[in-house]
Parts: C-alpha cells; structure tokens; sequence
C-alpha cells in the first residue's frame, strides 16, 4: 500500500483515482473544482483542500491535467507539487502535453532530488474505468521502475519509452498515425461509396489486405463493419475531435522545434481544426468522414 496524491480528478483523473484505491492504496485527491474532492472521498480517498495537503506524506503524486501550462503551474509554483512534495516522492504526470514541458518540469524536479516521469495514457475513460489504459512512460530507469506497480493499478499495458519527454513524444506520435489514418480509411470509404463499392465489401478487401490499419478494423468511420465503432451510436465520443486536434497540434509544435517535415500530419491538423471549427469539437474524431462527405 501506498500513500498517492492525486491532482486533476476530471473524466480521467477521478476513475484512475478510483482504481488506486480499489487496489488498496490511501489516495488523497485535489482539483480545483471542489466537488470532484468529494466524488474522491465518497469513494473510500481522501479530499484534500490543496496541493500541499495532497502532497504531504506521499510516497507518489500523480497529475492528470488538461495542459502544458497547467501541469507547470501545478508543479512549479510556490504552493506547488516540486515545493510540497516530500523528500524521495515519486513524481508521474499523466497528461498529455508538450515534450518541451514536460522536459522541463521533469529537470526542475531533479533539481530538487525529485525523481519524475511522465506517462501519458492512451485508452480514454473507458480505459481509465475499466483500469485497462497504456502508460508511455519517460524519465530514468530507477524511477520507471518505481512507477510502475502504481499504474498497472490503472492500466493493462506500461512501456518504457526512454528519457524525459519520450512518453509524450511516444503519444503524440502514436495520435500522428492515428488522426492522419482515420482521414485516410474515411477518404476511402467515400470514394468508394461514389463507385458503387458497398462499405462492408470494401472492409472485407481491406481488413485483410495491405490498407489494414487500427482506424479501419476497430474504429471503422462507416456504420456497419464494426458494430462497436462510435459510427453506428451518431458519432458520440469516444474520442472526440477537440482531443485529437489537442494531439496533432502538440505533434506539430514538436514537429516545427525539430524541424522535421510532417506534410500529412499538418494536413490532419488543419482539417480537424475546421471539423472542430464548425461545432464538431465534442463529436467522435472518426465523425471526420460525415465532415469529408460535405466538404
Ligand atoms: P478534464 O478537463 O476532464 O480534467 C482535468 C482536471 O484538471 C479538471 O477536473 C480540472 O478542474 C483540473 N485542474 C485544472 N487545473 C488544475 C489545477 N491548477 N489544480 C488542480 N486541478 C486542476 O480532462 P481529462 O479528459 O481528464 O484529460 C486529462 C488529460 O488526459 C489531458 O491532458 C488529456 O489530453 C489527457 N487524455 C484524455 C483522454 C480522454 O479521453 N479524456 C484520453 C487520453 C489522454
């Protein structure tokens, strides 16, 4: 058993809490929106009324925040997480932000004797309810595996992806992929559609041939192929749009810091961005392929 605090309890800072403490671990949350601290306690944690109090006595903090700047702030502020912690806590931050922060946070840390990874997640709140998420994790050796046992508490998969930084370079390279092959399956299907090709034959063709990739055979943009896909529940999320520009923006930013050419993955940025643009932000990111049909 270990004493964690937790900072962020939103969609998916509460469930992980909730699997922590479902393994027998004393959780004691923060948020800035008090009334999650309570969803924390009503479920066997702690609510703690600041960073501070979150951090006081733990063995390791944990933050699942929606930004760079916010993950910063929590820990590099006066009342922070690098100036609360204990001596020998373990630091993990598990939200998705920029390689450049989370380098930075993780050296300040270090500064401080801290040991810190970042282990961003893939696997959305269904993943972080059922406690099945993917940890990339970056940061030293000794503190990958210090990390370790506390998430695969809340995930099913923990990869070690190198230094600081290298889970959210693993992220939002993996979401790269992800955004440009949903476009591409989405373009397909369409143009199939306008040549008379029916869907599921084309899913029959493709699924077993070399155009086989993730966006087609679990999360198929069409209704019809894969009964689970968000396409056959209007596109509800999942995985919305909103998050996967969040993703192909940061892939971008990183692209531009070092000065690789990313020509597809531009063009994913900036069709989502009008998806987004034209009120589809809160719809499943593979709802692209109805925002295609139109364009
Ligand atoms: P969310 O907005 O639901 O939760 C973030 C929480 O952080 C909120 O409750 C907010 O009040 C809290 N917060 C903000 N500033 C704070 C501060 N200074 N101190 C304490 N709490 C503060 O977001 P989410 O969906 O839980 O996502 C969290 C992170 O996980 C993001 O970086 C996101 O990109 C990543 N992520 C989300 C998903 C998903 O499907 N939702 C999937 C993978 C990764």
């Amino acid at each position: 058993m270990a004493r964690i605090g937790f900072i962020g309890l939103g969609n998916m800072g509460l469930p992980m809490a909730a699997n922590l403490v479902k393994a027998g671990h004393a959780v004691a949350g923060f948020d800035v929106v008090k009334p999650l601290t309570g969803k924390l306690s009503a479920i066997g944690g702690l609510a703690a009324e600041t960073i501070a109090m979150a951090c006081g006595g733990a063995d390791a903090i944990i933050t699942m925040l929606p930004a760079g700047e916010h993950v910063r702030n929590v820990y590099c502020a006066s009342a922070g997480v690098i100036g609360a912690a204990g001596a020998g806590a373990l630091l993990i931050d598990s939200s998705t932000i920029d390689v450049a922060t989370a380098r930075d946070v993780a050296a300040r840390a270090t500064e401080k004797g801290l040991a810190m990874v970042d282990a961003p997640v893939s696997g959305g709140v269904a993943g972080a309810q059922a406690g099945t998420l993917t940890f990339m994790v970056g940061g030293p050796d000794a503190a990958f595996a210090r990390a370790r046992p506390i998430l695969e508490a809340m995930g099913k998969t923990v990869v070690h992806a190198g230094g600081s930084g290298n889970g959210q370079a693993a992220k939002i390279c993996n979401n790269m992929i992800l955004g440009v092959s949903m476009i591409a399956v989405s373009e397909a299907f369409l143009l199939a559609e306008k040549l008379g090709l029916d869907a599921q034959r084309l899913f029959d063709v493709a699924s077993k041939s070399s155009g086989q990739c993730w966006s087609m055979t679990s999360y198929c943009p069409v209704p019809g192929p894969v009964p689970t896909s968000p396409a056959n529940r209007d596109y509800q999320a999942g995985f919305t749009a909103a998050m996967m520009l969040k993703d192909l923006k940061l892939a971008q930013d990183a692209a531009r810091a070092a000065q690789v050419v990313t020509p597809l993955g531009a063009a994913a940025a900036e069709l989502y961005g009008l998806f987004a643009s034209h009120g589809h932000a809160g719809e499943d990111f593979s709802g692209i392929v109805r925002f295609l049909r139109g364009a």
